[in-house]
């Protein structure tokens, strides 16, 4: 019996009935709904916003959270959601990232209870966007040198600052946004239509085309107390949102590997040159063979992150090391696929391209490469070489 390319070591078996129903689903969507648009979209520029709805309806946004209209699914569930949207376009997956690890999680860990009722429901039901706000144009890897800042006044808090490279941020109706106050970092609930915010979208991006990112600009932005996230107090509040969400990353990374890898095995077998298959050369099957290699170890270790993170026993570094292996598998993967394909890969006929220049941003976003190389350092000698 041959093996299945993309599953080569019947990971699925290790699944349970649930988690192999809610990949399935998902990955009805991507090929029957999302796949068809998603070249389109990315050509032009434009995040496929008409997906929402049905994305939600899903059951995807916030899934792992229990009550509040959310599914309370388990994470290897959530990881197998990331990894079918990412199959389909890293800018799907980002969106869905966002919104349920990096918007709805913090609020469902640090919100109040009036906080979680007013918006967890109309998030996961895709009827709210959300988007958060603590990167800054002087330096994404040191966050504590933030300059965003949030006064008290009277009931009130004033927010000025700026935010960069906000996904989400200017079709978001919710802006998670973290500030420096007299205690420290804070996080505050900011409704995108309050005066003196402004989201604007970035142009000319060669990556994540089908995702929208923008910069935040809080002129005197005025929050009500009850507006602010009690709960998340100082930076790793907000390295503990980052922990899902690079979790969550770790899996999609995957999905954008496995749909090169069966593009450029479908393109080598019909690929005549020299009178033979490309596929029947020596180099080509290395090739492909160490694509297969770098996708089922990493399909492992996602597997394995994720039974850990169920039994409560997931470590940030080991996350690092996730985030780190995988998203460079898919990138390496995605960037041989690409060459394999010859010119017919530099358009977004094929998808290998488009796949390489998401994974561009995956590589940087959440973490660099660097980042999270350091971060593993770190948890092996101790030393903090940041
Ligand atoms: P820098 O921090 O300036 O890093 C530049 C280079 O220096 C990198 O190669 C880095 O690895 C390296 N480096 C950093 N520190 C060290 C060190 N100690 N030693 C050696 N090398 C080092 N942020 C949000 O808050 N919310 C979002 O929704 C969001 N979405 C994003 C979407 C996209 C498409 C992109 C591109 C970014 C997004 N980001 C978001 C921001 C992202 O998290 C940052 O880009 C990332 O953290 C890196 O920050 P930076 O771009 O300022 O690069």
């Amino acid at each position: 019996m041959s093996l299945d390319p993309v599953d080569f070591y019947d990971v699925r078996a290790l699944l349970s009935e649930e988690e192999r129903l809610v990949q399935e689903t998902v990955a009805r969507f991507v090929d029957e709904k999302a796949l068809p648009l998603i070249p389109k979209a990315f050509d032009d520029h434009r995040f496929p916003s008409e997906l929402v709805p049905e994305i939600a309806a899903l059951g995807v946004l916030g899934c792992t959270l229990e009550g509040y209209g959310c599914a309370g699914l388990n994470s290897v569930a959530y990881g197998l959601i990331c990894q079918e949207l990412e199959r389909g376009d890293s800018g799907l997956r980002s969106f869905a990232s966002v919104q349920s690890s990096l918007v709805m999680w913090p609020i469902y860990t640090f919100g109040s209870e009036e906080q979680k009722r007013r918006w967890l429901p109309l998030l996961a039901r895709g009827e709210a966007i959300g988007c958060y706000g603590l990167t800054e144009a002087h330096g994404g890897s040191d966050p504590n040198a933030m300059k965003t800042h949030a006064h008290k006044q009277g009931g009130d808090w004033v927010l000025n600052g700026s935010k960069m490279w906000i996904t989400n941020g200017s079709i978001s109706d919710v802006a998670v946004v973290w500030a420096q106050t007299d205690d420290g970092i804070r996080a505050f609930l900011v409704e995108t239509k309050s005066p003196g915010f402004q989201a604007h979208e970035i142009e000319r991006k060669l990556s994540l085309r089908a995702s929208v990112t923008s910069a935040l600009f809080l002129d005197g932005v005025r929050v009500p107390d009850e507006n602010a996230l009690l709960g998340a107090i100082g930076l790793k509040s907000a390295l503990a949102c980052l922990t899902q969400a690079r979790y969550g990353i770790s899996w999609g990374a995957i999905g954008a590997a496995i749909a090169c890898l069966r593009e450029v095995i479908e393109f080598t077998r019909t690929r005549v040159l020299f009178g033979r298959p490309l596929a029947r050369t020596q180099t080509t099957q290395r090739r492909l063979a160490d694509m297969v290699r770098r996708i089922t170890t990493s399909q492992l270790l996602s597997l394995q992150l994720g039974r850990l993170k169920d039994q409560g026993r997931m470590q940030p570094a080991q996350v690092s090391l996730a985030k780190w292996n995988n998203v460079r598998m898919a990138l390496d993967v995605a960037r041989d696929a690409r060459d394999l394909l010859g010119g017919s890969g530099i358009t977004t006929e094929y998808c290998s391209m488009r796949h390489m220049l998401n994974l561009e941003s995956v590589i940087t976003y959440e973490g660099t490469e660097i980042i999270h190389e350091l971060v593993v350092g770190q948890e092996l000698t101790g030393f903090d070489a940041f």
